[in-house]
């Protein structure tokens, strides 16, 4: 259609009028009306245990020379008020320790107060602020047992607050804002430090004075960055909601012995694990999970009073091979997979809490 010029300057001015028009009415809309309720914001709620994040030392110079487990959890809160930012934190103080005098009925504890947590409808999340030496066992542990998909983030720091370029903010402010964070969902309980969001399956603690404390063989996950999460990868072993294993059932757990190769290892460490009565041992071998020739009749003896051994590695990275090193199908013993000996213990550990066969016990060293 041809257009005459009066037509086409009443076109123009008419678009003209809409672009001007249409930003302000865009704006007007986007105003809350003046009684709309504020945005409500996430509510997490922080479980401390104790550990450096808690810790206090004599000067801002002892990074390294402090007292863990020292500040309780409203102050923590209260030292950090840019978490009010991120989301409704409320604090519960578990324990006050540090983390190397975790025990089994402690983690029974702790598994079973985030267990009610993340049922109550009001919380969208959970923070763990937890001593950095035991906190892998921790992790992998809540990642087994809490059926939840609601974000679980355990967190710990290398440098108590009172020191200089103290770590433990920016860690706790990371994770608060992970828990608040909705595509966290369903992704299993996490590790939080230094920036990086990894897994509580695999992460790991592997330097023990920096503050690059954590890392995992298989990487982090994200990466949190002024409080939002960036994600690069995603578990694909069994954990939460998706795991055989409930904290709600499990009262306790069975004791089991981790004994740590070496060149001359001699027995003696599995001959007092058999006789202490344990339920499992994690033979944390040499290079691929390797027992010494003069060790493998103390753990076949082992095994046929019913005590189950797993084959794991002290080496840091890789996995232990199935029959590699060892016969396990003749000796009827398990391969720990890429697991190391601590996260060993705690599979093996939950898998006994049931009564497990070698071959089911080897499905979930698989399988988690
Ligand atoms: N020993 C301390 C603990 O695990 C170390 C730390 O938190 O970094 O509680």
């Amino acid at each position: 259609m041809q257009m005459s010029i009066p037509m086409l300057r009443r076109s123009v001015s008419s678009l003209l009028m809409a672009a001007v028009i249409a930003p302000f009415t865009a704006a007007c809309a986007q105003t809350p009306a003046a009684t709309a309720a504020p945005a409500k914001k996430p509510v997490v709620v922080v479980v401390a245990t104790g550990g450096t994040i808690a810790g206090a030392g004599a000067s801002t110079a002892n990074s390294a020379t402090y007292q863990a487990a020292k500040v309780p959890v409203d102050k923590l809160i209260a030292g950090l008020p840019e978490l009010a930012d991120v989301a409704e934190v409320r604090g519960q103080q578990a324990f006050q320790i540090a983390s190397e005098s975790f025990t089994n009925e402690k983690l029974l504890t702790l598994g079973k107060t985030i267990s009610a947590l993340v049922k109550d409808p009001s919380v969208d999340g959970v923070v763990v602020t937890h001593g950095t030496d035991t906190l892998e066992e921790t992790s992998f542990f809540l990642n087994l047992v809490i059926r939840s998909d609601k974000p679980i983030v355990v967190v710990g720091s290398m440098r108590p607050g009172t020191a200089m370029s103290a770590d433990g903010a920016l860690n706790l402010y990371d994770a608060v804002a992970l828990a608040a964070t909705p595509s966290a969902r369903g992704k299993g309980v996490f590790v939080m430090m230094n920036d990086d969001i990894m897994s509580g399956r695999d992460a790991s603690k592997r330097i023990n004075i920096k503050t690059n404390a954590f890392g995992s063989q298989w990487g982090p996950l994200g990466m949190m960055v002024e409080r939002k999460a960036y994600w690069f990868r995603a578990p694909v072993k069994r954990q939460t909601t998706s795991s055989e294993f409930d904290i709600d059932t499990i009262t306790s757990l069975p004791e089991v012995a981790i004994v740590y190769g070496s060149g001359s290892m001699g027995t003696t460490a599995v001959q007092a694990a058999v006789k202490s009565g344990v339920k499992a041992i994690v033979h944390a071998g040499t290079g691929n999970g390797s027992v010494p020739d003069y060790g493998v009749e103390g753990l076949k003896a082992a095994r046929a009073a019913g005590i189950q051994i797993v084959r794991s590695s002290r080496v840091a990275d890789g996995f232990v091979v199935r029959n590699g090193e060892q016969p396990d199908d003749k000796y009827d013993w398990v391969v720990a997979h890429d697991l190391n000996p601590q996260k060993a213990k705690i599979l093996a550990a939950l898998a006994l809490t049931k009564n497990t066969s070698s071959a089911e016990l080897q499905r979930m060293f698989w399988e988690y």
